[in-house]
């Protein structure tokens, strides 16, 4: 069995959210997960990044975001779902607004290997932990470092370079993370 994280390593959160913070203020800026330079910050202040949330829970948001992987990609996984072990996908979306339902429509709309397989979770390790996980593919591994008999891989991006990650593998996609492991 091996593990996604959505936001950040398949599904563009970043320019989805921006794209709210764009509707809502014309003179805030778009741009993608690749544009963004720092961790955790989304918008230009606590008072915008309140608000974009609000909205976000007023419409499908979830069900409408770019991927950050291609069709080929998709398929990559797929075929790795059929070959070799289970995929399980791991988020910290939260169950509110119906996030999760709309994740499993997106994953589905896209044409990813079973769809059905979110699990919601905070705090990640136990998850990856009882389910076995290999291996496990995130963009903020803060909180998976200790993992026992996982690998734990950093989908790389400009606000993730940092020391504190500097001992895990790194890919720069998911296609380069499957020929890894
Ligand atoms: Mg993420």
């Amino acid at each position: 069995m091996i593990g996604f994280d959505i936001d950040g390593v398949l599904c563009d959160f970043v320019h989805g959210f921006r794209q709210v913070a764009h509707h809502l203020n014309p003179q805030s800026k778009v741009y993608s997960t690749g544009g963004q330079l720092e961790w955790d910050v989304l918008a230009d202040s606590d008072e915008e990044e309140d608000k974009i949330w609000r909205y976000i829970d007023t419409f499908p948001f979830w069900l409408n975001m770019s991927p950050l992987v291609t069709p080929g990609e998709i398929q990559q996984m797929t075929d790795h779902m059929k070959q070799r072990e289970g995929i399980l996908y791991v988020t910290s979306r939260k169950e509110k607004g119906y996030a999760i339902e709309q994740t499993v429509d997106w994953l589905a709309k896209h044409g990813f290997p079973n769809p059905d397989a979110v699990i919601s979770a905070r705090d990640k390790s136990p998850v990856i932990r009882s389910h076995g996980m290999r291996a496990f593919l995130d963009d903020n591994p803060r909180h998976l470092r200790e993992i026992e008999g996982t690998e734990v891989w950093v989908r790389d991006w400009k606000y993730n370079r940092l020391v504190e990650f500097d001992h895990l593998p790194r890919v720069s996609s998911v296609g380069e993370w499957l020929r890894s492991i």
